[in-house]
């Protein structure tokens, strides 16, 4: 089986109040690409869930979910490129009225989608869930990849406006500019203060979790938070403006993935509810 549609996206994009978009580009990876295959298989194991959660108490088909398919990344050379096709299917979302979630791809498709963000909401702050930092300046000789993309975001929102969750890993050059640009939140309750009345864009590498929950994932980093503490993350930001969002670097085993698939999809169900809004 494979789906086409996210399960619970029966509206057209133009009547929705969240758009899922796949970004499926994985053309930077350093450790184990595939990728780009994890919109496709979110969408199948999504088929696992119910369109209810618990802890939202809502239910998919309550809040308009549209599933826009995925941006070309395929046939286009080089990330200049990619970016721009993904933009022009990000820019299509925001302006049909619609709240985006992008389904990665590599965690540098998160950049493109940030840039859309910029130009509405110029006030934009980020919240990040990772293993790792990403804040290289370069990496293998790259300015853009999957471990400099949260460097290029903090280019351009500046101080105090980026915030990362989850994070155990990177070079000492990273924690460094991590400390002295105070990115990182230990506790995600003590974001509410911060991030009230503003429009926050979420981006959730799902190597976030530890490998035991989230084994399929380009660059796997023991230590990490269990599915629990990530849905609590997840939920205790439900009374914050929470505009846009992504889960990204699901890369499934080849053959279809394993359960990992489940995970993936499971965030993003609580994902759409939480971009969603009250809506
Ligand atoms: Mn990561
Ligand atoms: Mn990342």
């Amino acid at each position: 089986m494979d789906l086409t549609r996210f399960l619970g996206a029966d509206h057209a994009v133009k009547d929705s109040r969240v758009t899922l978009l796949g970004a499926p580009f994985d053309g930077t990876s350093s450790f184990r690409p595939g990728a780009r295959f994890g919109p496709s298989s979110a969408r199948t194991w999504s088929e696992v869930l119910e369109t209810y959660s618990p802890a939202f108490r809502k239910d998919l088909s309550d809040m308009k979910l549209a599933d826009a398919g995925d941006a070309d990344t395929f046939a286009v050379p080089g990330w200049d490129a990619v970016s721009k096709t993904i933009r022009g299917r990000v820019r299509k979302v925001l302006s049909s009225g619609s709240r985006l979630l992008l389904i990665g791809g590599e965690h540098l498709v998160t950049l493109p989608a940030v840039e859309e963000h910029l130009k509405i909401y110029p006030d934009l702050a980020v919240l990040q869930m990772d293993a790792h930092l990403d804040l290289r300046d370069e990496h293998n000789g790259a300015r853009y990849s999957h471990a400099t993309v949260m460097r290029r975001v903090l280019d351009h929102v500046g101080k105090g406006r980026l915030f990362q969750y989850g994070v155990r890993s990177g070079t000492r050059e990273e924690w460094e500019l991590a400390e002295k640009e105070r990115t990182v939140v230990p506790d995600i309750a003590a974001l509410g203060g911060i991030l009230k009345g503003r429009p926050v864009y979420l981006s959730v590498d799902l190597d976030v979790l530890d490998p035991s929950v989230m084994p399929e994932t380009g660059t796997p980093e023991p230590g990490g938070i269990t599915f629990r503490e990530l849905g609590s993350a997840i939920y205790s930001l439900r009374d914050l403006d929470v505009v846009g969002a992504d889960a990204v670097e699901y890369c499934p085993w080849p053959g279809g993935g394993g359960p990992s698939g489940a995970v993936a999809a499971k965030v993003l169900r609580e994902l759409a509810f939480l971009v969603g809004g009250d809506a």
